[in-house]
């Protein structure tokens, strides 16, 4: 059975362990920073860092809140970058566990034309060219252990295991969680493996936290080549 995580946030501490045993596993190197004024470090994801936790200060109904919100590649069941990219050898399924997988290989796509595909703004350039984001840690899930960032986790924010098993969590924890805030919601449930739930407005925690644009964030290039996917399948058969 395919996989999927649930992402309690209302659950996070901010505590990071799951940012930083993300870049154990991958051997990522650290970020020289500088002090921005914000907890959240480094500013955004890169190359190097696939999971960040991010962090903003809101105030809601007269109070402060601290909002935090752990992201990472949703590994979309209808991936766009993957449609867009159309070239198995750069960025494909992995099978069971529905991860999306980018290669080395990635370096001969259009890098800017993937990003832009990608709903949640998340896939990265590096300096040869090639992009990176989370792999769901598919080496561990294949060798039946947790991804690193469930395995550290140490308040029951992160959690991973079968689909049906994550959806039917994040059912009960919506239920529980909405008794205290109306406003909670999981964030587009139906269309990822990455489901997060948050208390409040998304926008609030990320622009990018609900995919963008559209109602599952399709892009007029994927759209496009959904289109053409017969006729290149036709001339295909006729070459
Ligand atoms: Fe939040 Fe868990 Fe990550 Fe700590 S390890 S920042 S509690 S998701
Ligand atoms: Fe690709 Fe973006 Fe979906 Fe991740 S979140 S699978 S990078 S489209
Ligand atoms: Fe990083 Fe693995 Fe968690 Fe993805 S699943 S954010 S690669 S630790």
């Amino acid at each position: 059975m395919s996989k999927s995580f649930f992402i309690d946030t209302t659950l996070c501490t901010a505590c990071r362990g799951c940012q930083v045993a993300c870049k154990q596993w991958h051997d990522l190197p650290a970020e020289k920073t500088t002090n921005r004024g914000t907890y959240q470090n480094p500013a955004d994801l890169s190359f190097d860092t696939y999971k960040l936790v991010r962090m903003r200060e809101q105030v809601i109904d007269g109070q402060l809140k601290w909002l935090f919100f752990p992201e990472q590649c949703r590994h979309c069941i209808e991936a766009p970058c993957l449609e867009t990219a159309q070239d198995p050898a750069a960025i494909y399924y992995d099978q069971p566990s529905g991860a999306v997988i980018y290669t080395a290989a990635t370096k001969n796509l259009d890098a800017r034309e993937i990003i832009e595909s990608c709903p949640y703004k998340i896939p990265r350039k590096g300096p040869d060219g090639a992009l990176a984001k989370c792999d769901m840690c598919y080496d561990r899930v294949q060798a039946g252990m947790q991804p690193a960032c469930v395995k550290t986790c140490p308040t029951g924010t992160m959690n991973f295991g079968d689909r049906q098993e994550m959806l039917d969590l994040a059912e009960k924890r919506l239920a529980v969680v909405k008794r205290t805030h109306p406003e909670a919601m999981l964030l587009d449930p139906g269309d990822i493996r990455a489901i997060f739930m948050v208390a409040y407005d998304p926008r609030l925690y990320h622009e990018f936290a609900v995919a963008a644009n559209t109602d599952f964030g399709i892009s007029r290039q994927v759209a496009l080549k959904r289109m053409l996917r017969p006729l290149r399948h036709l001339a295909s058969h006729l070459l």
